[in-house]
């Protein structure tokens, strides 16, 4: 059986919507409908349409423009496309064919003679401007455009530098924010440790449970507020390079993890190379493998492994952090490196965390000229691999 002819009507009112597409499909036609520019762009790059019916009057990209960006795709180079319009003003239909229509109909849609006229011009019929009119009606509809253009800029422009503003005031928020929240917990921390040490006098088992459960509590919070504090710091500051030796590093980093991996009853593998030294931010660096770890160790399942492997090449410092965790789906892999962003998985969903870690990671590695790669697939773990290039070779 043949595939019937499609139309692709780009229209927003629904009323000759619903004409057009009853008129049509009793002729056999398949009608697509777009209601504006861009959606019927998009429709006419993946369909073949036979006939293109376009409303002048749609809002947005208006539908002179639609036309010419229409007949700038190649395979609609001979596809006939028709202006539909209600506007009956001297000069409308050659304004429509200089814009790349091929014919042109006036509404109200006269349903009776609609089938008539698309079978006419799938059929080859085209309307044509004499010669010397078109260039100046071209030379005017570029005007036109350009005028557009030069106004949708302007807009643009005031209103990303908005956006920019309110982003910095965003920023100032949370920043304030964070400072005020961080300056009493530091003090609530300071005594329940207090407590928990039995420096404020002896506690029964139920205090001293709950003493741990609040230092726990305000413990992760004070993870979280430095995360916010240190992902507005790091985007506002330039990084300051030092040469340093990785493993210097490292090797507290690897300890204080070792004791976590204890205490969480999970194995930690540590696989080093000799390293040379490199040009790096140290605080940013140190921040770049705890949170990698950090997320390692959070999102593993009872029982598993996290392993780092630090290899170094001529040009560039390798670091790789594998965990056997609850894995990251595919479709996942760009987003978690969004600022806030977090995965709402069931396994995941019992971890306190901001969904900065990533973010932070990131920007680390990229304001080091750096990469960073993941591999994951869920419930089988989740391979991060950073790659940090020596500055001075090839700078
Ligand atoms: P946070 O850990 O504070 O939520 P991150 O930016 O570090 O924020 O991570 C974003 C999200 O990516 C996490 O919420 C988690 O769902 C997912 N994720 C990060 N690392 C891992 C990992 N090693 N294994 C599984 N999921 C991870």
């Amino acid at each position: 059986m043949s595939q019937p002819t499609q139309i692709l009507y780009i229209e927003d009112n629904p009323d000759n919507q619903r004409l057009v597409q009853r008129v049509l499909s009793a002729r056999g036609y398949q009608v697509v409908i777009a209601e504006d520019g861009p959606h019927g762009l998009a429709l006419a790059r993946t369909s073949h349409p036979a006939l293109v019916l376009v409303d002048l009057g749609i809002p947005g990209l208006d539908g002179y423009e639609t036309t010419t960006r229409l007949r700038s795709l190649p395979h609609m180079q001979g596809v006939p496309i028709i202006a539909l319009t209600a506007d009956a003003s001297p000069g409308s239909r050659e304004r429509a064919l200089v814009a790349g229509c091929d014919g042109y109909l006036s509404k109200p849609i006269d349903a009776r003679a609609l089938p008539a006229q698309i079978a006419e011009f799938i059929d080859g019929r085209r309307e044509r401007l004499p010669e010397t009119m078109e260039t100046e009606l071209l030379r005017s509809y570029n005007q036109k455009l350009v005028e557009r253009l030069e106004a949708r800029v302007r807009e643009l422009t005031i209103a990303n530098a908005q956006l920019q503003d309110l982003d910095r005031l965003k920023d100032q928020f949370l920043a304030t924010l964070s400072h005020e929240l961080r300056t009493p917990l530091t003090s609530l921390l300071g005594y329940l440790e207090l407590f928990d040490r039995g420096m404020l006098g002896p506690l029964n088992p139920q205090q001293e449970e709950a003493v741990r459960v609040m230092r726990r509590s305000g413990e992760i919070l004070a993870r979280q507020l430095n995360n916010l504090l240190y992902f507005q710091e790091i985007r506002s500051r330039s990084l300051n390079f030092v040469a340093l030796q990785p493993l210097d590093v490292l090797r507290p980093l690897i300890a204080m993890f070792r004791e976590r991996a204890a205490q969480a009853q999970l194995q930690f593998d540590v696989t080093l190379s000799d390293t040379q030294p490199i040009e790096v931010d140290r605080s940013a660096f140190e921040h770049l493998v705890r949170n990698l770890l950090d997320n390692a160790f959070q999102y593993n399942k009872p029982g598993g492994k996290v392993r780092l492997i630090v290899r170094d090449e001529p040009t560039r410092l390798i670091m790789r952090i594998e965990d056997t965790g609850i894995g990251i789906a595919p479709a996942e892999h760009e987003k978690i490196f969004l600022p806030f962003y977090q995965v709402d998985h069931s396994l995941a969903r019992g971890h306190p965390g901001s969904g900065l870690g990533l973010a932070i990671v990131r920007h680390i590695v990229e304001a080091h000229g750096g990469q960073i790669a993941l591999r994951s697939a869920p419930g089988e773990g989740s391979a991060f691999t950073v790659a940090i290039p020596r500055r001075s070779v090839g700078a």
